[in-house]
């Protein structure tokens, strides 16, 4: 049972959190609203999550909560983080993290954050077009340093969530098609100087509450993968995506 759901109840009619509830029971009254978060939580959600993880390098993704304090527990604890932007790069170098524990996902990135990215020698950038391959090649060169990618990859699953947080199936804008595949490796053979291919992603949306479109899109991108590993001796990322929130 998790401590989140001990921690919230009603008395008189108020929303009550913590459990010797004092400062709480003061802080809800204010008459505007107001985030409490209790760190104890995100560590005993982080700590669930590793101890049914072992060999697995966990990022917490900034957009669900990018409260410093968050990240900092977060950092302390391990985890690497999922940056979308560069405003949320300069957060998590703020919060401590390195560059070597960002993930930079994202559709849309600009210009300016990827050379930043590439600048930063991130770990790893998640490509979400073959433009962006491009964009990336071409700045890599002309920064002169070897950027970190991986393909976000769109494997055509629908999950049981809401629409708007659903990001697996082909008709929305996240992760290439496969059928992509053959004009991106073209590019790496010719860019294997300034790249680093390490593997490919999924991330089909959040709060999936059960674990078949999952299991089924894992299953699908384990072959693409392995035929990958064939040809490309670099490949050592599978990055699985979140939304997770069968493991509750
Ligand atoms: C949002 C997001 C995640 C994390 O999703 P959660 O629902 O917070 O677990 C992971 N990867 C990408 C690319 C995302 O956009």
């Amino acid at each position: 049972m998790s401590k989140a759901k001990l921690y919230l109840q009603y008395e008189n009619q108020h929303l009550v959190l913590g459990p010797q509830k004092n400062p709480f029971v003061r802080l809800l009254k204010l008459p505007w609203p107001t985030y409490v978060y209790d760190l104890d939580i995100v560590r005993e959600r982080f700590e669930m999550m590793k101890s049914q993880l072992s060999g697995v390098q966990i990022y917490y993704a900034m957009k669900a909560n990018p409260h410093l304090q968050i990240l900092k527990e977060l950092k302390k604890m391990g985890s690497g983080v999922d940056v979308v932007s560069g405003g949320e790069i300069e957060r998590a170098l703020e919060a401590g993290f390195v560059p070597q524990d960002m993930i930079f996902s994202g559709v849309g990135k600009t210009i300016k954050e990827l050379t930043q990215a590439i600048k930063l020698e991130i770990h790893q950038i998640n490509v979400e077009s073959i433009a962006e391959l491009r964009r990336i090649c071409t700045l890599s060169r002309q920064l002169g340093k070897k950027a970190s990618i991986v393909f976000r990859l769109n494997p055509n699953v629908d999950i049981e969530t809401h629409p708007y947080i659903a990001t697996g199936l082909h008709n929305n804008k996240f992760g290439m098609a496969f059928s992509d595949l053959p004009e991106l490796e073209e590019i790496i053979l010719k860019n294997q100087d300034i790249l680093s291919f390490k593997g490919v992603s999924l991330h089909l949306g959040s709060q999936m509450h059960n674990l078949a479109g999952f299991r089924e899109a894992v299953q699908i991108l384990r072959e693409v993968f392995v035929n990958l590993q064939k040809r490309f001796a670099s490949i050592d990322t599978f990055d699985v995506g979140g939304g997770w929130e069968f493991l509750r």
